[in-house]
C-alpha cells in the first residue's frame, strides 16, 4: 500500500461515492430517500423470475439488507428469464439462493444480503419473515401468497403482491393496517386446476421485466415516501398492450383483516404434501418435524449412493438417475422425477425419511 495515501481520497478518485448519484438526482428519492432505502430490509419469497429482477433492481438502488428466501435450485429451463442466474449455475444444480446471494453481492457489496434455502411455510414465516420493512412476493403458487398476506395483516408489514404468466401479469400492494388486504379483493385462492403456471401457459421473459420492474418500483416508493403509497392492484399485458388499474378498498367483511382470521398463517390452510416444483423435473418433500444431522447422514450414506456432496446448507446425492438435495430444515428435493411416490420411495430407502 501507499501509505500516505487516505481511503477516503482512493474511495474518491474510483468514483465509488458516485454509485448512487444518478438516483438521488431524482427528487423523488434525493439523499433523504437514499438514506431510508439504506435502512430498510426487503424480504423477497420466492426467487424465480419475478424474484431475480426485483432483487437485482433493489441491491443495485440500494436497499441496505435483502433476504433471500427460495426452496428451489437452477435448471437450464430457468436461465430464459431468471436474470441472476448463469449456464455454470445451471450446470451444478445449484440453489437459488446461493447463486442469487453471490451475484447480487457482486453487483452491489455494501449491503447485507441473507440467503435462506427454506420453503415458506405456517410453521417456519414467523421466524423467516420477522424483522422486514417489506415483504416482496416471488413465489409461483397461491398458498404462500396468502400466508405472506395473513402475516402482513398480523404484523401491520407492506407486502407488495406480483405474479405473471404468459403475456400477462399483476402487482398489488397491500398496506395494512389502512389499505384492503389481499382477501378484501379475492376471498380466496384460484383452484390450482383453472389456474395457468409459467409451467403450462408459459411465460416471456420481457413480461417478467415489466411486472418485476413494477414490483420494485412500488417497493421504492413505500420505503422513501411516507405519503403517498400506491395501493391497489396493476395488470397489464404486454402483448396486448392492455394496462389496466383496479381500486381496491377494505372489506369490513373480510375474513383476514376484518374478522383477523389467519387460516393460512395458522397452517389450517394450504398445507402442503410432497408436490412437483414449478420449475420441472423435481419433487419437493416438506421438512421432517425434526431437522436432520446433515453430517451424520453423510457418514451413513458413503458408499451406498453416488456423487455424495455436503455444504453447511445441504446435502446432495444421486441415486441411479434421480438425484437428492436434502436441506437443512429436513426438506429434500428430488429431481429427475415428478411423481411424488417415486420421490418419497427413494428418501425412504435412502436417508430413512
Ligand atoms: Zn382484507
Amino acid at each position: 500500500m501507499w501509505g500516505f495515501e487516505s481511503p477516503l481520497s482512493h474511495h474518491q478518485m474510483d468514483g465509488r461515492h458516485q454509485r448512487y448519484d444518478r438516483q438521488m438526482r431524482v427528487p423523488v428519492i434525493g439523499e433523504a430517500g437514499q438514506r431510508k432505502l439504506a435502512a430498510a430490509r426487503a424480504t423477497l419469497v420466492g426467487m424465480g423470475a419475478l424474484g431475480s429482477v426485483t432483487a437485482d433492481l433493489l441491491a443495485r438502488a440500494g436497499v441496505g439488507q435483502l433476504r433471500l428466501i427460495d426452496r428451489d435450485i437452477v435448471e437450464w429451463s430457468n436461465l430464459q428469464r431468471q436474470m441472476l442466474y448463469s449456464e455454470a449455475d445451471a450446470a451444478a444444480h445449484r440453489p437459488k439462493v446461493e447463486a442469487a446471494a453471490e451475484r447480487l453481492q457482486a453487483i452491489n457489496s455494501e449491503i447485507q444480503i441473507e440467503a435462506l434455502a427454506r420453503d415458506l411455510t405456517a410453521a417456519n414465516h414467523r421466524e423467516l419473515l420477522a424483522d422486514s420493512t417489506v415483504l416482496v412476493d416471488g413465489t409461483d403458487n397461491f398458498a404462500t401468497r396468502y400466508l405472506l398476506n395473513d402475516y402482513a395483516v398480523e404484523q401491520a408489514t407492506p407486502f407488495i403482491y406480483a405474479g405473471v404468466v404468459s403475456t400477462y401479469g399483476m402487482v398489488g400492494s397491500i398496506l395494512p393496517p389502512e389499505g384492503p388486504c389481499l382477501r378484501c379483493t379475492y376471498p380466496e385462492p384460484p383452484a390450482a386446476a383453472d389456474t395457468p403456471t409459467c409451467r403450462t401457459a408459459g411465460v416471456l421473459g420481457p413480461a417478467v421485466s415489466v411486472i418485476a420492474g413494477l414490483a420494485a418500483g412500488r417497493v421504492l416508493q413505500l420505503l422513501v415516501d411516507d405519503d403517498a403509497p400506491q395501493s391497489g392492484f396493476q395488470y397489464l399485458d404486454l402483448w396486448q398492450g392492455e394496462n389496466t388499474s383496479l381500486r381496491a378498498s377494505r372489506d369490513p367483511d373480510c375474513p383476514c383483516c376484518g374478522a383477523r382470521d389467519f387460516a393460512w398463517a395458522e397452517g389450517r390452510r394450504g398445507v402442503r404434501a410432497a408436490e412437483p416444483l414449478c420449475g420441472g423435473g423435481a419433487v419437493q418433500v416438506p421438512a421432517t418435524e425434526q431437522a436432520p444431522d446433515l453430517a451424520a447422514t453423510a457418514r451413513r450414506l458413503a458408499g451406498s449412493v453416488e456423487a455424495l456432496q455436503e455444504s453447511a446448507s445441504f446435502l446432495r446425492f444421486r441415486s441411479g438417475d434421480l438425484e437428492v438435495y436434502l436441506f437443512a430444515d429436513g426438506r429434500a428435493l428430488v429431481r429427475g422425477t415428478e411423481d411424488p411416490g417415486r420421490a418419497r420411495a427413494l428418501l425412504a430407502e435412502t436417508i430413512g425419511a
